[in-house]
C-alpha cells in the first residue's frame, strides 16, 4: 500500500494518494486544491489514478475535484448526503473562502459500507455524520482516512450547517474507536495519528 499526503488549498487539507503496490492503482482522496501539484505526484509515483474519493462536501477537499478528473479520468465518489455541494458555494462554504467552487456532479453515490477494490486494496467506506451529514471515512488494511471526522488530539467542527456534534462523537466511538489500535488515522488536516493514541489522549472523546 502506498500512501502520500499533500496539504493543499489555503487551508491546508490534506489530499490523500492511496495506491495499490502492485498494480499502481490508485484514489486520489480530497482533491481540495492545487490541481497541478496533485496531478504531479500522481505523475511522480507513476500511479494510475482509478478514484477520486471525497471524506466529505466541503470546498477545501473538493475544490480540484473537477481538474484532477479531467486531466486522470478517476471516477468520482462522494456520500449521496453531501452531494449537492459540490455544485453549490453556499453549500460548499467556498463562498466564505472567497471562492466559487462550483463542480460537475459526482460519478458515483455512496452511502456507507462499500467496499471498493482498488487492486489488492479494498477500502470499506464507514458512514460517519456529524461534521457534514454525508461524512466518510476509507478504512483500508491498517489504515483509516477521516476527514474532518476526527483529527490528532481533536475531532471536526460541527457548527456548520448539517452539523451534530452528539451525532458526531457517537459515530467516532462506534466506529472509529472500535479499530484495532494500531490504526494509522490519516486526518483531513494536521498530522497522522493512531487509533490507539486518540482513545487514550483526545479529550473531545474521552
Ligand atoms: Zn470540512
Ligand atoms: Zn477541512
Amino acid at each position: 500500500m502506498i500512501v502520500e499526503v499533500l496539504p493543499v488549498g489555503q487551508l491546508d487539507a490534506n489530499c490523500y494518494i492511496l495506491a495499490c503496490e502492485e498494480t499502481k492503482e490508485a484514489a486520489v482522496i480530497d482533491p481540495g486544491g492545487d490541481a497541478e501539484d496533485i496531478l504531479n505526484l500522481l505523475n511522480l509515483l507513476a500511479v494510475k489514478p482509478k478514484y477520486i474519493i471525497c471524506t466529505h462536501g466541503h470546498a477545501d477537499h473538493i475544490a480540484a475535484v473537477d481538474r484532477v478528473k479531467a486531466a486522470t479520468g478517476a471516477k468520482v465518489l462522494v456520500h449521496s448526503a453531501d452531494a449537492e455541494m459540490f455544485g453549490n458555494p453556499q453549500k460548499n462554504l467556498s463562498v466564505f473562502l472567497g471562492q466559487n467552487v462550483t463542480l460537475q456532479p459526482a460519478d458515483q453515490l455512496l452511502c456507507g459500507g462499500e467496499i471498493i477494490k482498488l487492486g489488492s486494496l479494498e477500502l470499506e467506506v464507514i458512514s460517519v455524520p456529524g461534521h457534514t451529514e454525508g461524512g466518510i471515512c476509507i478504512k483500508v488494511e491498517n489504515a483509516v482516512f477521516t476527514g474532518d471526522t476526527l483529527f490528532a488530539g481533536s475531532v471536526g467542527r460541527s457548527d456548520f450547517p448539517g452539523g451534530d456534534h452528539r451525532q458526531l462523537i457517537k459515530g467516532i466511538k462506534e466506529k472509529l474507536l472500535v479499530l484495532p489500535g494500531e490504526t494509522r488515522v490519516y486526518p483531513g488536516h494536521g498530522p497522522d495519528t493512531l487509533i490507539e493514541q486518540e482513545k487514550r489522549h483526545n479529550p473531545f472523546i474521552q
